[in-house]
């Protein structure tokens, strides 16, 4: 008897759906554009289905997502878990007392935010965004919700550039599922 294929090699076609840009936004850089898989909704269901299987794993209770792309599909996943999502928003964004953490980019420093909720003190939080790249973004969120004694359960990504290092910036679990 033969085994039937997959119906679907899911990590192929949402590869297949992530537009390579290069020189954007700035010369030397090679952008990874996910508006193609997000114009799939089969695909873009698969994605979020994969991404909460992630949350699921490590038992997210809260999951956060980095503006602006991982909303897209930090929402999503907190949606599928039944948990509550909290946005890490660029500064000067919330409107409610926050906390704030502050990073270095490749020129400059940048700034993320997060309303002081009470609630989130011990909540295993999974942060969601689209691109692992250096891991400075996500380290600054991890070390943003430890501000507010929640804990950072996981870090998971629809893609993750693994020439760049960033999973090793990350002393929690990291999932991923396109490498490049
Ligand atoms: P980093 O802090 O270096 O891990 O960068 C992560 C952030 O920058 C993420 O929010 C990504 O959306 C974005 N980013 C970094 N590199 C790329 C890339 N090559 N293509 C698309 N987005 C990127």
């Amino acid at each position: 008897m033969t085994v039937p294929p997959p119906l679907e090699d899911w990590p192929a076609r949402w590869r297949a759906l992530i537009r390579d840009v290069p020189d954007f936004p700035e010369a030397g850089i090679l952008f990874r554009d996910i508006t193609p898989l997000l114009w799939d909704p089969r695909a873009l269901r698969a994605a979020n289905d994969a991404l909460a299987e992630a949350a699921r794993a490590v038992d997210a209770t809260v999951v956060a997502g980095i503006e602006a792309r991982g909303f897209l599909f930090g929402v999503p996943v907190a949606e599928r878990l039944g948990v509550p999502f909290v946005p890490l928003r660029k500064a000067g964004k919330l409107p409610g007392g926050r906390a704030s953490v502050s990073y270095a980019l490749e020129y400059g420093t940048a700034q993320l935010e997060v309303h002081r909720d009470p609630a989130i003190a011990g909540q295993r939080v999974l942060i969601v965004d689209d691109v692992l790249a250096t891991g400075g973004t996500a380290e600054a969120s991890v070390r943003l919700l430890r501000q507010l004694d929640a804990e950072a359960a996981g870090c998971a990504f629809l893609i993750e550039l693994i020439d760049l290092g960033g999973r090793g910036r990350l002393d929690v679990p990291v999932a991923s599922l396109v490498t490049y």
